[in-house]
């Protein structure tokens, strides 16, 4: 067996741990003689996973009583609509757009009222976050929406903009658990789960129960409000059942690894390494104004576009997996989320230094 080092945005790596144990089980869970991928997701042993699965993340995230827990399909995408249907009352929304993912949510929200773009950073490619501390925000919003974790571009919400007592909407699906958060600052916090924290298929809500309601707007599908699923425990038709077995899992490994505390001085120690030979290399630089980098994604260039290519062409042929920046960027982007390895990101730091060297 051979193992790369994958840099991939996601799908992503998982923590090996988890995979090894989840290949243990695979052809019998705990004595029940099955898969988790075969059994009944009304059976005793799948109410303990998915109950475990909710108590682990509700712990790790303090998430409080007031507060729903959602195991969901469809991908973050599929909240973009969701999201309107379910919580425009007045029909306006207010959208901070710092990247492609909260600009396909502001899109898909125009389709159900009016959408507001309050601030956007498009004017130097998403390169930063702006400044939202005393933003515009619509008297009658529903919501403020932000996607706190850029992907693509590699930036991070530092802050939480001032959303003047409206809702915050947060898309945290890149930076999911990747450091501690104050969940009742939020009415919905959300996330696909194949970024940081298992496989495609699942995505969670955490939603304040208040905005659960019946009042949605008119002809959004059953499968489509949260009342429904809040109602279910998350078991209103088939979820994702296999999915959220694994999350439970990267759940028990981060809390292993001493909680969401541990993991954020982790994650900011890979993220140095990585930055500070960035900030220091003659060949590659960072693309992002300094404040605002994520600690997940790192995007980078050499300014050429040919050695870029290159180096992910030798990179590749080194154990450097998917180092190819977002098809809509060029260039490069490292992601580093939880379960990439601090070694990961300084076998990478000193390969990119063997070819600096060679290329300089
Ligand atoms: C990947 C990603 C999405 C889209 O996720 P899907 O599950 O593919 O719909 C949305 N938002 C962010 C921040 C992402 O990183």
């Amino acid at each position: 067996m051979s193992r790369v080092y994958n840099f991939s945005a996601g799908p992503a790596v998982l923590p090996e741990c988890v995979l090894k144990e989840a290949a243990e089980e695979m052809m019998d869970y705990k004595g029940t003689g099955m898969s988790v991928m075969e059994m009944s997701h009304r059976s005793k042993a799948y109410d303990e996973i998915i109950k475990t699965a909710e108590a682990d993340l509700r712990e790790l995230m303090n998430i409080p009583d007031n507060y729903k827990v959602l195991f969901l399909q469809g991908g973050a995408s599929q909240q973009f609509a969701m999201i309107p249907m379910n919580l425009m009352k007045n029909k306006v929304a207010d959208y901070i757009v710092t990247g492609q993912w909260a600009k396909k949510a502001y899109q898909e929200a125009q389709k159900y009222g009016k959408a507001n773009k309050i601030a956007t950073s498009e004017d130097k490619t998403f390169s930063y976050i702006p400044d939202c501390s005393d933003l515009p925000i619509s008297e009658d919003a529903d919501y403020v929406y932000i996607c706190e974790n850029n992907t693509i571009y590699g930036t991070k919400f530092k802050e939480l903009p001032n959303t003047k007592g409206k809702i915050l909407v947060s898309d945290v699906s890149s930076c999911f658990l990747s450091e501690p958060v104050d969940v009742s600052k939020y009415g919905i916090i959300y996330g696909g789960v194949q970024k940081n924290i298992g496989p495609a298929g699942v995505v969670i809500v955490i939603i304040r129960e208040d905005l659960i309601t019946e009042d949605v707007l008119p002809g959004t599908p059953t499968m489509l409000q949260y009342k429904i699923h809040a109602d279910a425990q998350s078991l209103y038709n088939t979820p994702p059942a296999y999915g959220i077995y694994i999350c439970g899992k990267v759940f028990k490994w981060i809390k292993e690894m001493g909680g969401l505390a541990a993991m954020k001085e982790r994650n900011e120690k890979k993220a140095k390494i990585l930055y500070d030979f960035l900030d220091e290399s003659k060949l590659f630089k960072g693309t992002v104004e300094k404040k605002d980098r994520s600690l997940m994604n790192v995007p980078f260039v050499t300014g050429d576009a040919d050695l870029d290519a290159k180096f992910v062409k030798e990179a590749k042929e080194a154990g450097f997996e998917n180092l190819k920046g977002h098809r809509s960027v060029g260039g490069m982007r490292a992601s580093i989320y939880n379960a990439m390895p601090m070694e990961g990101v300084e076998a990478l730091v000193a390969f990119m230094k063997k070819f600096e060297e060679a290329n300089l």
